[in-house]
């Protein structure tokens, strides 16, 4: 049995996260920092690996985003739409090669000796967004949501500049249907200019990009959203029919090649955990220079098939990791989110 101090934590833990879920998520306006609801996520995630019998599973480990708003339209995605598990220490993502290794090993997908090839890719801090196209067009654009119903944005979507309403290509390889994944974000300078603006007219003035992003995509008024400036990358995929690919970089460059924007620049492909290590660095030393704002890193497991054999846990993949930069956003929020206040 578990002291009664535990379950009242782990009760305080579970609400206090799903009430930071709901302003995040559904009202696009944080309480607290990053850095802050990470911290309370840990201690639930610590606290049940601890007391398994108390996890269940609504509990905010086991699930992701929160449920969209009902004034949009309700898009059921037909492959979800996860989160990714985040490693925060150099420790965690030797533990993340570790599983992985072992998992490929005694599944004869690695031989003894190999390392893994992983995709280092930049983890943008805007909002994830899927898009489908059916026979090279746009059809709907979805948000994440609570990984399994999102929100029905299509319109605001299509204001988006470097979202192509029309894939460029030869429509007898394109599959009928294309879903691509992947993220709304703002630029730090047009985000500057985007404040400036709303103070002058003495609107709402946003905490952070990713709120901005976010705030922006979902407006019921597309002619705000219209306005907004906002970017698209994508980084992944949905439904997709027959996978023509070997590997995730394989299929990043198709994507590209079909006129979706990719970051293709910062992308690597690491071999095993010191290459991982080193792209954090890398990417460490040059985020102030970036223009748009990164939380980390993410690394995916390169070869399809062995993403295949990983699979997923409840809410995120097990292929895929996001490395987690510390510090100077942690403080821009908070002290962002006092100023507001
Ligand atoms: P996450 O943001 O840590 O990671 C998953 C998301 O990363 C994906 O949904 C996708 O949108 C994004 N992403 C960016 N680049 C990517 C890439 N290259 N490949 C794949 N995905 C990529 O997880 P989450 O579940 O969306 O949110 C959890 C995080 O959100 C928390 O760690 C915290 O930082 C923040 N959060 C903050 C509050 C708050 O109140 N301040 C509340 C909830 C969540």
């Amino acid at each position: 049995m578990s002291e009664p101090s535990v379950v009242e934590r782990l009760k305080w833990l579970c609400a206090e996260i799903e009430r930071h879920n709901h302003a995040y998520y559904v009202l696009d306006d944080p309480t607290v920092s990053d850095a802050q609801y990470d911290q309370l996520m840990r201690e639930l995630q610590a606290l049940e690996a601890k007391h398994p019998e108390l996890l269940t599973t609504s509990s905010p480990t086991q699930r992701v985003g929160a449920a969209p708003l009902t004034s949009f339209t309700s898009v059921t995605h037909r492959v979800p739409m996860l989160s990714l598990g985040n490693a925060f220490e150099a420790q965690e993502v030797f533990a993340f090669d570790k599983r992985v290794t072992e998992t490929l090993r005694a599944a004869g997908k690695l031989s003894p000796g190999a390392v893994v090839d992983y995709f280092c890719e930049l983890k943008l801090d805007g909002l994830a967004i899927s898009l489908r196209y059916e026979r090279g067009l746009l059809v709907q654009a979805a948000t994440r949501g609570d990984g399994q119903t999102g929100e029905d944005v299509t319109t605001n979507i299509r204001t988006i500049k470097a979202v192509p309403l029309r894939l460029t290509g030869d429509l007898q390889v394109i599959p009928e249907v294309l879903e691509v994944r992947g993220e709304v974000f703002m630029n730090l300078a047009d985000f500057d200019r985007l404040n400036e603006a709303q103070r002058a007219r003495d609107e709402k003035v946003f905490v952070n990009p990713r709120n901005a992003a976010a705030g922006s995509l979902r407006q019921l008024d597309s002619r705000i959203t219209a306005q907004r400036p906002l970017r698209f990358f994508a980084y992944g995929w949905g439904e997709v029919g027959d996978l023509r690919f070997a590997r995730h970089s394989e299929m990043l460059d198709w994507l590209a090649s079909l006129g979706l924007p990719v970051n293709v620049s910062q992308h690597v492909v690491a071999r095993g955990p010191e290459d991982l290590l080193a792209y954090y660095e890398q990417v460490g030393a040059r985020r102030s220079r970036l223009p748009y704002d990164i939380d980390g890193v993410v690394y995916k497991v390169d070869d399809l098939a062995a993403q295949r054999v990983l699979g997923f846990v409840a809410r995120a993949p097990r292929f895929a990791i996001a490395h987690k930069f510390p510090a100077q956003e942690a403080t821009t929020t908070l002290l962002d989110i006092e100023v507001q206040v």
